[in-house]
């Protein structure tokens, strides 16, 4: 007979006062460092035995659900295999995320509940729901499931002290579990109650990555740590001032690097060339100038738009125009690269052993501008050295070529990974060290 998936929905079952206070003594203060870049070895949850245990597992079940549907489940699946090797050891396992911005209120547009739906289905088991786990301790809900079930709390987010790291909340979900799992990357960059709080509640014996973590950071070290060159950096996007740390950051390790969307025109301005009505950060060329410094003190090379897709205005569904040359006419705003810039990024990318790409090469998000980035993203799949894609829009831009599968590693985590190649100390990583 075919199993049904099926998700309960349930608050917690009245329990006695006496375990509120269990986890009352094992707090320990852990000091996060600066400055000494992110040398990590970390834990994963195979140093763990798990066998029996209960675990918080933190994840990152963001995923974008409109009108109770889930329209990308990426984030599920790669989530999948860490939950799935915790589960073969110990079913008390108490799953939890985020999921978007509600802002510390319950805010039903961002439940949780239809990832619950489609985990069961995915995991083959029943999915216990925890609308609300903070008026009980919910340890009490894991000792009590079957061997069908596992736990998923509503979204953290409902709650203020989530993002704040607040004791309280830390102390509730921290509560009689005995090991902290995290594999979300994508939130390790912020030192909240699920990706900081809990952990630092526990002994570092407790805590470890998941595989996603660990998968991350290995790519990610893999272009920070003596990456083959020819190395080339590929930075697009809306500012400068966005990404001006990792581009110094990365300066220090590559051999070019590769400029596209809207912070294009601020370099093209810099360099005296006539950008029209582009989106320029006029007052950001200072940034500009120490990029160029460090580039030709490190001899590395930069390389901007040799010609443009164009628009007389920033609005849907305006016509483009293609720009040949580098200046761009005072009626005209650049919104993409053009052919022959897109012909020589290319060529520069498929000749590199590592590639690291990060931000669009313009307006990607409408059709008529969208070739440049596309094309990029074919060129970074074509090139057969170590390619790592991180941030939002370029990810989305490898799924929507249909290329993620031949790109080496596909960031999960947009901020987290810039941060980590800016060689900061993310809270989330340096908690779960060895
Ligand atoms: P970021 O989050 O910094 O990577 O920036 C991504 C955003 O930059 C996307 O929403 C793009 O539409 C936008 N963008 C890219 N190129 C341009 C451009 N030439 N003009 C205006 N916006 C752009």
């Amino acid at each position: 007979m075919k199993k049904e998936h099926v998700l309960s929905l349930m608050g917690l079952p009245h329990i006695e006062d006496s375990v509120m206070t269990r986890m009352g003594n094992i707090t320990r203060p852990l000091s996060i460092g600066h400055g000494s870049g992110n040398k990590m070895s970390l834990r994963t949850v195979k140093d763990l035995s798990l066998n029996g245990k209960k675990v918080f597992l933190r994840l990152d079940l963001n995923v974008p659900i409109k009108n109770g549907v889930i329209k990308d489940e990426t984030r599920i699946i790669e989530a999948l295999p860490t939950i799935k090797y915790i589960l073969e050891k110990t079913n008390k396992v108490a799953i939890a995320s985020h999921l978007g911005r509600p802002d510390g209120e319950t805010d039903l547009k961002y439940s949780l509940e239809p990832v619950g739906k489609r985990l069961a289905e995915l995991l083959d088991r029943e999915v216990v729901f925890l609308s609300d786990y903070t008026s009980e301790p919910y340890d009490q809900v894991l000792n009590q499931l079957s061997p069908n079930q596992v736990i998923l709390l509503e979204n953290l987010r409902f709650n203020p002290g989530e993002t704040k790291n607040e004791p309280n909340f830390c102390r509730l979900l921290a509560q009689g579990i005995d090991f902290y799992v995290n594999d979300a990357f994508g939130t390790a960059h912020r030192a909240h109650a699920s990706t900081f709080g809990v952990a630092d509640l526990l002994s570092p014996e407790q805590r470890a990555a998941g595989f996603l973590i660990e998968k991350e950071v290995s790519a990610l070290d893999g272009v920070l740590k003596r990456p083959e060159p020819p190395f080339t950096v590929i930075m697009g996007g809306a500012k400068v001032s966005d990404k001006i740390a990792v581009i110094l950051s990365l300066i220090n390790q590559c051999n070019n690097l590769i400029i596209g969307g809207a912070m294009a025109y601020t370099f093209l301005k810099y360099k005296g060339f006539k950008v029209g009505k582009s989106r320029v950060e006029e007052d950001k060329m200072h940034l500009v100038e120490s990029i160029y410094r460090n580039a030709e003190a490190r001899k590395v090379r930069i390389l901007l738009p040799e010609d443009h897709g164009a628009a007389a205005a920033f609005e849907e569904g305006t016509k483009r125009v293609e720009v040949e040359g580098r200046d761009i006419p005072g009626d005209l705003m650049g919104l993409d690269i053009g052919p022959k810039t897109l012909q020589s990024y290319t060529q520069t990318i498929q000749a590199s052993r590592t590639v690291f790409w990060n931000g669009p090469m313009g307006v990607f998000e409408w059709p008529a501008f969208a070739a440049g980035t596309l094309g990029i993203a074919h060129a970074v799949a074509g090139c057969s050295g170590k390619t790592v894609v991180g941030g939002g829009d370029s990810v989305a831009a490898v799924t929507q070529a249909g290329v993620a599968k031949k790109i080496f590693h596909v960031s999960t985590g947009g901020g987290a990974s810039l941060e980590y190649l800016e060689g900061t100390q993310l809270p989330g990583l340096k908690v779960l060290q060895k």
